[in-house]
């Protein structure tokens, strides 16, 4: 079997009642079968308690005003305190860790909506480490994979590799004191910026010619698409923009899209409208929703496009901040392909699942530049914030990842595709 994890995967630890916030509300937590049979089996008055907080029926814990029934005040579970951590399901007992399963393959990841595993991943700098590692155990799923399509996951993990190669040059720019716009860095730092834009732009435009490969039946084009692809990142590095301006002209059709060509304005609130639309998990979303457009689309372009330049001048006005920004944005970006992207072969949504990961680095980035309208500022604190919270919202309902995939799909310019598949 082999195994794919980042490399920092096995430092998270649980900040406990020092968390921010708590992965036991907000959300239904499923209870494995095992771990009702344990439960069934318990006695006493703490056994009494058990029975009578799972929701028998439904494979899950009771809930009190959104929290789970063995919350307490303190933000700490009774059950764990109660009967020690093997007690727990093992929803509780992994979370925020994630494993994705793929034939012979098992990719570990932490989830973005956990606040100390946002922090650990955001705080990275330029492209993380993956370790891979293999042992000699049999996949004990094996009979699951029976229709596993070998050749097109190999092919979903070439176009990974290949995404993730491009985006080894994006560097978070190196700081020095003393950096100011005459030596350099601020030409640094823009075009970094267009890199990595740019360089989402060409992860999209990928995407669809695979997509458009499955969709016709040309599986073994997909490797062109990638072949073509990486030629693209060595032959030109970069087609630059040239300033930062062009960057934030940086095209997203196609990404929950609502027919609103490059105007940025309407790229936004077509995006925006997107999410607004989805299943909402917690009430802080909607507050933050409704802030957000109040705050940058109820004025009108004008009023949008003044407050992104603003922003981006308050960015550019300490490299560090434009640093962090930048370095955030790759994060995010290869968070969500590392996740998603390969999911691909279950379901032959390629382009959806890059959109995904391209429109959440620009929605987090709409919620930021909210709380920088709102607050005069932003620090590394609302970057992991925000992440997190819209994690929350979107990795945790199947509802809502599938109506997003299910947009961008229908954005997906292909003759040939359904609107809805
Ligand atoms: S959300 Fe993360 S840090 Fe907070 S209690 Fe849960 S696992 Fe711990």
């Amino acid at each position: 079997m082999r195994y794919i994890k980042p490399d920092y995967y096995d430092k998270f630890q649980c900040t406990a009642d020092k968390c921010p916030d708590t992965c036991c509300a907000g959300w239904q937590i499923v209870i494995d079968e095992a771990s009702l049979e344990k439960y069934d089996e318990m006695t006493g008055s703490f056994g009494n308690r058990v029975h009578n907080s799972i929701d028998w029926e439904e494979g899950c814990f009771f809930q009190y005003e959104g929290r789970c029934a063995f919350l307490n005040e303190q933000n700490l579970c009774d059950l764990q305190k109660q009967m020690g951590e093997e007690s727990l399901c093992d929803t509780c007992r992994n979370y925020p860790r994630h494993t994705e399963e793929y034939e012979g393959l098992r990719e570990l990841s932490l989830s973005l909506s956990c606040p100390a595993a946002a922090e650990m991943i955001l705080s990275q700098q330029g492209m993380p480490r993956f370790v891979i590692t293999e042992d000699d155990r049999g996949d004990e799923l094996e009979d699951e994979f029976e229709d596993f399509d070998l050749l097109l996951f190999t092919q979903l993990e070439d176009a990974r590799k290949a995404v993730f190669d491009s985006l080894k040059s994006e560097k978070a720019p190196k700081i020095e004191s003393g950096s100011h716009k005459e030596n350099g860095f601020y030409q640094g730092l823009d075009r970094a910026q267009i890199t990595l834009q740019d360089k989402m732009q060409k992860c999209m435009e990928m995407a669809e010619k695979m997509q458009k490969c499955v969709e016709e039946g040309r599986y073994f084009e997909i490797e062109e698409c990638v072949r073509q692809f990486c030629d693209k990142q060595s032959s030109t590095a970069i087609e630059a923009a040239p300033n930062a301006a062009d960057a934030k002209a940086y095209k997203t059709e196609g990404v929950g899209n609502d027919g609103a060509g490059t105007d940025p304005y309407e790229q936004k609130i077509s995006l925006y409208r997107t999410m607004k639309q989805l299943e909402r998990l917690r009430e802080e979303w909607t507050d933050l929703l409704s802030e957000m457009e109040r705050i940058l689309y109820d004025g009108g372009r004008e009023n949008y496009l003044r407050i992104q330049k603003d922003f981006h001048a308050w960015l550019e006005h300490v490299p560090e901040r434009k640093a962090c920004w930048e370095n955030v944005g790759l994060q995010l970006f290869v968070f969500f392909v590392y996740t998603y992207f390969c999911g691909a072969v279950y379901d032959d949504w390629i382009y959806s699942k890059m959109a995904l990961a391209v429109s959440s680095v620009e929605f987090i980035r709409e919620l930021l530049m909210a709380r920088w309208k709102k607050n005069g500022e932003i620090c590394f604190a609302d970057y992991a914030e925000l992440s997190y919270r819209y994690a929350r919202e979107i990795e945790h309902s199947d509802l809502n990842l599938n109506t997003l995939e299910e947009t961008f799909m229908e954005h997906c310019c292909l003759p040939g595709i359904p609107p809805h598949i």
